[in-house]
């Protein structure tokens, strides 16, 4: 029968902020265990209406997957929340509301009996001045950006007649060598080898790569052992460079600047390290040195019982007191044992401890190789590449979503990966575009003549 709907001042509300691993997850815990509560409503706020798995972003920047196959729509996972697809502007911690604003519905504020922060981090650009002129390597945009540009710089090198100009087009420089810069470092090297076919006046050791790492070591997430086959795999490739304690100092248009050296390179990657969301940084709550939200081992705020927070955003102790490190696989099970917590603390009953030891971390390589190491065994080259594979198509959500990476990778085995870019450019922007270069030819033959 048709029961009373409650009304809306003693409907508990649950706003969910982040739309990444963590948010997602714990929207989707609580939406099971909430299933039967009516007098219980779950939202879920994000910029974009997709979760971004982002261990298959580097293959959608080499073009072996396409985007889709990385960004899983949010409507479509989750059946009882309300998404709201929009952005934090503020939140008001004494009157417990958060304002949100999209284009589509402006502002909007939403009441909350219990908010959990989910909002992740953002490359971290203020440790090397200039970094605003390099390539970030987050987002979705991130890589079809990249991705771009790098195939406009073998288009240009193909042409290319002056030797400077033509190094700088085919230099690649990524700084920082932990895990996301080493897995971009290795598929970049091989898609380079890939398309290279297609540019008959590019010679291979043409192309200069650059890994640039402060520590004394790349990869610092994982053994030295494993780290150290990961540096030669990778130095065995043409053109590629590793450098380790070797801090960029800063970055100008179009070069690096080391302690002892400059590097010229049109394309300069930056991933290293990240910060947590800005969103936060106004909040009058504890946070660690990092500005993350410090939360106890519950994931609850220690001054406000109703505020949560899971993911890169929140420093969370482990048994020993250490915070647990920013990796998708614990985002998600932090994400469950919130969505539990929450429950409980609705229900008055105990919360329990977010307890977890890592079961692995792996890497790719490029070229089918990779480094693991899967519940403390080492594990190298194919057999790790695919390990890493298999899990991370366990791992995304629903059944449609891996039947589209199984048969895109599968395409990829046996085709080169495409090289026309992703025209992002509106008819007019072109038009802008082409118009600047023309004007830019002819100031310069009005400043070289050619001679008659
Ligand atoms: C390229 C790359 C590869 C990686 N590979 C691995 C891997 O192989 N294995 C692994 O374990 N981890 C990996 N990681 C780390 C992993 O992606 C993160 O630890 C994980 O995404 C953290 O999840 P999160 O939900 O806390 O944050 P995020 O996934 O960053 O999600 C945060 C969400 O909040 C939204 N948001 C932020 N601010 C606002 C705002 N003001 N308003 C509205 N919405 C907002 C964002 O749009 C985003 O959707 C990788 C990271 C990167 C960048």
């Amino acid at each position: 029968m048709n029961a009373e709907k409650p009304n809306l001042e003693s409907i508990t509300q649950i706003v969910v902020l982040g739309g990444g691993f963590a948010g997602v997850y714990a929207a989707r815990r609580m939406e099971k265990l909430f299933a039967r509560r009516d007098d219980v409503q779950i939202l879920l706020v994000s910029r974009n209406n997709f979760l971004l798995m982002t261990p298959l972003l580097f293959e959608v920047c080499s073009g072996k997957l396409e985007m889709s196959a990385c960004s899983i729509s949010i409507r479509t996972f989750l059946r009882r929340v309300e998404f709201i697809e929009a952005s934090v502007q503020a939140i008001d911690l004494d009157r417990r509301t958060v304002l949100v604003s999209s284009e589509a519905t402006s502002q909007r504020e939403l009441r909350y009996d219990h908010l959990v922060f989910a909002l992740g981090s953002l490359t971290n650009t203020s440790r090397i001045d200039g970094s605003e002129l390099a390539f970030t390597f987050k987002t979705l945009a991130d890589a079809i950006l990249l991705r771009n540009h790098i195939i406009e710089r073998m288009e240009r090198a193909e042409v290319e007649s002056d030797t400077n100009l033509r190094r700088r087009d085919l230099t690649f420089v990524v700084i920082g060598g932990g895990l996301v810069g080493v897995e971009v470092f290795g598929e970049l090297s091989a898609f380079m080898d890939e398309v290279l076919r297609h540019y008959r006046r590019i010679r291979r050791d043409e192309i200069q790569l650059h890994l640039l790492e402060a520590g004394e070591r790349i990869m610092p997430e994982i053994s030295e052992q494993l780290a150290s086959y990961s540096a030669r795999v990778l130095s065995r490739r043409v053109g590629v460079t590793i450098r380790t304690s070797a801090p960029v100092e800063r970055i100008t248009p179009g070069c690096v600047h080391l302690k002892d050296e400059v590097l010229q390179a049109s394309t300069i990657i930056l991933s290293a390290g990240t910060i947590p969301s800005p969103t936060l940084a106004k909040l009058p709550l504890e946070k660690d040195r990092r500005g993350k939200i410090q939360v106890d081992a519950t994931m609850r705020c220690k001054q406000r019982p109703e505020l949560w927070a899971v993911g890169d955003c929140a420093s969370i102790p482990d048994p020993d007191g250490r915070p647990y490190p920013e990796l998708a696989q614990h985002a998600m099970r932090e994400a469950t044992v919130v969505g539990e917590n929450i429950y409980a603390a609705v229900n008055g009953s105990p919360l329990r401890p977010f307890v977890y030891k890592t079961k692995g971390i792996m890497a790719s390589l490029g070229y089918y190789r990779g480094v693991a190491a899967a519940m403390g065994i080492p594990l190298r080259g194919f057999l790790a590449w695919w390990i890493r594979r298999s899990y991370y198509l366990l791992v995304t959500p629903r059944m449609p979503q891996r039947i589209r990476l199984v048969v895109e990778w599968t395409l990829a085995l046996f085709l080169y990966p495409p090289l026309s870019k992703l025209d992002l450019n509106t008819e007019r922007e072109m038009l802008r575009r082409y118009a600047e270069i023309e004007r830019l030819a002819r100031e310069k033959s009005a400043a070289n003549p050619k001679p008659v």
